[in-house]
């Protein structure tokens, strides 16, 4: 195992990301290995539990109310509709099941009970549960670990700077007191973010300076690349290209070393080839399924050709950590407390979120 530094520095981490590649590679692999299996990677199913009609105004999201995408929005789904879901995830290989809706923060109520309902309810398929529901007090924090939850997600998207330039309705320290209330639990955080939003490498730095001198680090870390949708005011971004890709899995393997780093959105313009480099760089999970939340993604009996074809075998659940235990609703100890958090809204002014937004009036009108 290497030592798990938290002490990173900008300076640091932007010295490793603009190595010579091939040096860059090759210390990424090597600690790679010393931590994990270079031949499991992780599955994961993404499924939107609650699709669009969101309040914030997140620059890359396309379900955000407030701009014109074509999505297609829906209420919570059902539990049962969750479970039929989950386990079809579980026939093609997936470990883990991972429930994003499309909220601010969450309330108590029927809405979050429900959702509290499908945790108990997958986890007693013997899978991981994974919930991305916005920001979250400890006692939310407390119930869904009860429930039965092993990973919350909350993504610090980008650098403390370059997030003000992307999201105006929520603070950046507003998901480290989020993630500060998921440690409080025996739930393991995920928490990473996404390249291509017009960010630097300084930026990109920065975000690998916010996650890995949390202690203890993220248990997983996605690195998403944006996916441009018409309508965002991202939408005219260019994609990535497969080397910062490259570049970006590298540095974090190197200074995340116990994390699971995970491919996210983006893997759709990859090929396999260049998904190869990333795994070979230290990437060790992928999503799974044809949809990313509402972004396309491979189909999984593609994914499981090109792991046939790497030689990689799926990671079994609770590889890392033992299966927490639920605990059924009636026997709960703790109670919905309907606390009203003030959550920040800096509500600063973002050009394109604006320009993005008056757009869409014209279009809707
Ligand atoms: S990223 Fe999440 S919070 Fe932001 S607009 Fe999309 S659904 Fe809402």
């Amino acid at each position: 195992m290497s030592q798990t530094r938290h002490n990173w520095t900008k300076q640091e981490i932007l010295d490793i990301y603009n190595k010579p590649l091939m040096e860059l590679l090759y210390e990424a692999a090597t600690i790679h290995r010393k931590n994990h299996d270079p031949n499991v990677v992780q599955v994961s199913t993404l499924l939107s539990i609650k699709t669009g009609g969101c309040s914030e105004d997140c620059g890359y999201c396309p379900q955000a109310a407030r701009y014109h995408t074509n999505i297609e929005g829906n209420d919570l789904m059902t539990v049962q509709q969750v479970k039929a879901q989950a386990l079809r995830a579980k026939s093609t290989g997936s470990s883990r099941v991972c429930m994003g809706a499309a909220w601010r923060n969450v309330k108590d109520g029927e809405e979050f009970d429900q959702v509290l309902e499908m945790v108990r309810t997958i986890n007693k398929l013997d899978m991981e549960v994974c919930c991305t529901l916005g920001m979250i007090t400890e006692n939310q924090a407390q119930r869904l670990a009860e429930a039965g939850l092993y990973a919350y997600n909350h993504n610090l998207d980008s650098s403390e700077e370059y997030y003000k330039e992307v999201i105006s309705t929520r603070g950046y320290q507003d998901r480290l007191d989020t993630i500060d209330n998921v440690r409080k639990t025996n739930v393991t955080v995920c928490s990473g973010g996404i390249i291509g939003m017009g960010e630097n490498v300084e930026d990109r730095a920065g975000m690998l300076v916010a996650l890995s001198t949390l202690n203890p680090q993220p248990e997983s870390t996605p690195i998403n690349a944006l996916v441009a949708v018409e309508g965002t005011p991202l939408e005219d971004q260019k994609p990535v290209s497969i080397w910062e890709m490259i570049r970006m899995v590298a540095t974090t393997r190197i200074v995340m070393p116990e994390t699971q780093v995970r491919l996210s959105a983006g893997r759709t313009q990859m090929t396999r080839e260049g998904q190869a480099m990333c795994f070979f760089a230290g990437a060790n999970s992928i999503f799974a399924g044809d949809k990313l939340l509402t972004t396309p993604n491979p189909d999984v009996n593609e994914d499981m050709e090109m792991f046939k074809m790497l030689g990689l075998n799926p990671q079994k659940p609770f590889t890392k950590k033992v299966q927490p235990q639920t605990v059924e609703a009636a026997e709960s100890q703790f109670e919905a407390l309907g606390e009203k958090p003030k959550w920040t809204r800096p509500e600063h002014t973002i050009e394109r979120n604006e320009a993005a937004k008056t757009k869409a009036k014209l279009v809707k009108n």
